[in-house]
């Protein structure tokens, strides 16, 4: 038997860019899944992979997703962790803040509420104006509490849908 993770994480993927031998951003996707669980990570569920159009000056449309993920790592390691798996896929740190992404992983929620410190911060601080995570979320975590408005992922979805 396996002992339960200490943490659980809803975390947003997102690509916009092929990579060779991979394939196009959603064959990016499903390979940063695996990397997640080779890396040590329970992949507990995902969501379908959906199109969304760039954000800022890039012309490349993204595919996006989430993905509920249990680990005993604590943010800061986790958010190291995700860090290490967008450098597999070779994502630079560097530049504009727009460029192209072959792979983006961010921390939406987490089990333990909120979380500050200097380079993290969660819950993610646009994720409730962005349909792209909000979607793919409420499919696989719906009745997940924002602490902060104290709204569910689906409350929240249903919301930016609205004011879109
Ligand atoms: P971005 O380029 O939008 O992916 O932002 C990356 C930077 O945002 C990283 O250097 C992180 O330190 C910081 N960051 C703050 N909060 C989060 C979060 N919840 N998930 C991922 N990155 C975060």
């Amino acid at each position: 038997m396996t002992e339960a993770s200490a943490h659980r994480y809803l975390i947003a993927l997102g690509s916009n860019r092929r990579l060779p031998g991979v394939g196009r951003p959603r064959a990016v996707l499903d390979a940063a899944v695996a990397v997640l669980a080779e890396e040590g990570w329970q992949v507990e569920a995902v969501s379908r992979w959906i199109e969304s159009r760039p954000l800022g000056p890039s012309s490349r449309r993204y595919s996006n997703g989430a993905a509920l993920i249990a680990g005993d790592l604590e943010p800061c390691e986790a958010l190291k962790s995700l860090q290490a798996i967008e450098q597999v896929f070779g994502r630079e740190r560097r530049g504009q803040r727009w460029r192209s992404r072959t792979l983006d992983l961010d921390i939406v929620l987490w089990s333990g509420g909120a979380w500050h410190s200097r380079d993290l911060a969660i819950p993610h601080p646009a994720f409730r104006e962005r349909r792209f995570v909000l979607g793919p979320a409420a499919q696989i975590a719906p009745h997940w509490r924002d602490p902060v408005t104290r709204l569910t992922v689906r409350q929240l979805s249903r919301r930016a849908e609205a004011r879109a």
